[in-house]
């Protein structure tokens, strides 16, 4: 499609063109602005916003639950599980100080959970008998003491009577971090183009990029914040895309709780999103099925959300179901991000795992040091 000259001159001939506006796209070319005040940078994403894991996902401004530090301390070393949650940490609070205040990402703190159902006394009893172990793990990567506590259930859930706090996670609302991003983006003069998916590029003096929808731009500098998407471009990364599916209920009038709260390990999640509840996750119900980049969402898991809603979190059968949807993530052999230079001109910062919210300030910082 030939562009006119003003279209031209508006969207063309980039310095930096990045690909996605997912949370390491919007943040990655804010970054890209306070390095390169004079640059031309635009990020061209396929969606009408983008279609991901970002406007997606459950908004737990989160670094670690307590049973999935133990997942990875049994899986990895000590060392990479420290610098992981010291990462997500450094992250969300540079996350934070992109804004006035918390209010613009709808951020709260009210209180943050691992729960145990009846069937796990031996792992809620293991966990709790050795917080000073993760505790310590968690001042080493952080520097913030006594961060795990064991409180007595305090909630309705029909679950082991124990339940560990995180003192310092919180949740936040997507929709006003998207929206805060988006505002931030304008204000930096960074142009956003929706309906770009990018189908092949070549690089000579300058990268040329042709899109899905005809049109073919030119950049300087090439980055990749196409996360579970990005094997198609690149499929030597060790990147797995797995979807993630979701319900959120009507508000519930008598709804007297508030918090983010994780089960299994972190694979199961709920939250409270003003009087509904949020639940999602279990992928691993369906493992097969939900390695896909794939939207949409399966009788199996979604069943299991709802009968955990009404058998676990004591939910009345009638309360309505008001929202189901999907998003996709990416996963890998190591929980760190993919952050890559491919070639001079061409980078990548990807494979975001299950934290994203926490870990995409940090990654995008890093990725902006490198072009
Ligand atoms: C259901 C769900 C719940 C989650 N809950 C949480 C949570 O509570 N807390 C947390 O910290 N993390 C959570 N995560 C993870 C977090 O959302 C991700 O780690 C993070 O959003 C990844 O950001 P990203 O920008 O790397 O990827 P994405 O948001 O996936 O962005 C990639 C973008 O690239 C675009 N794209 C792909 N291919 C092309 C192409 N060829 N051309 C143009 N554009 C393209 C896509 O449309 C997309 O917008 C969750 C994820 C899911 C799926």
């Amino acid at each position: 499609m030939n562009l006119s000259f003003w279209e031209s001159r508006y969207i063309n001939n980039s310095d930096i063109c990045v690909i996605g506006a997912g949370l390491v796209g919007l943040i990655s070319a804010i970054e890209l602005r306070l390095k390169y005040p004079n640059a031309k940078i635009i990020i061209a994403e396929r969606g009408f916003i983008g279609t991901g894991a970002s406007t997606k996902n459950a908004g737990f401004a989160c670094f670690g639950s307590i049973g999935e530090i133990k997942d990875d301390i049994d899986n990895r070393t000590e060392e990479e599980c420290i610098d992981l949650i010291s990462k997500r940490w450094v992250g969300l609070n540079r996350l934070r100080a992109l804004f006035h205040d918390d209010q613009e990402i709808g951020l709260e703190f009210n209180g943050s959970y691992e729960i145990f159902t009846n069937e796990e006394t031996e792992k809620a009893n293991s966990l709790s008998n050795n917080l000073e172990y993760f505790n310590n793990i968690v001042d080493q990567a952080i520097g913030e003491q006594d961060v795990f506590a064991v409180q007595e259930n305090p909630f309705p859930f029909h679950i082991y009577p124990n339940v560990i706090c995180n003192r310092l996670e919180g949740q936040l609302d997507v929709s006003e971090l998207i929206h805060s991003l988006h505002k931030l983006c304008a204000k930096n003069d960074i142009h956003i183009l929706n309906g770009f998916s990018l189908d092949s590029y070549i690089e000579k003096d300058n990268i040329a990029l042709e899109f899905s929808n005809g049109i073919s731009l030119e950049t300087s500098k090439l980055v990749f914040a196409t996360n579970a998407f990005t094997k198609k471009f690149f499929p030597e990364l060790d990147l797995i895309p797995y979807r993630n599916q979701l319900v959120i209920t009507e508000p519930i009038d008598d709804l007297d709780w508030k918090g983010t709260f994780h089960y299994n390990s972190g694979l199961g999640y709920f939250r409270n999103v003003g009087k509904r509840i949020l639940i999602g996750g279990r992928r691993d119900l369906d493992m097969e099925r939900e390695q896909t980049t794939d939207f949409g969402i399966t009788d199996l898991i979604q069943d299991h959300l709802v009968e955990f809603l009404q058998n676990t979190l004591k939910v009345e059968p009638n309360v309505r179901i008001e929202n189901r949807w999907s998003g996709i993530l990416a996963h890998g052999d190591t929980k760190a991000p993919i952050l890559r230079k491919i070639s001079e001109n061409v980078l990548c910062a990807v494979r975001l795992g299950g934290m994203g919210i926490a870990i995409a300030s940090n990654t995008a910082k890093e990725l902006a040091d490198l072009v």
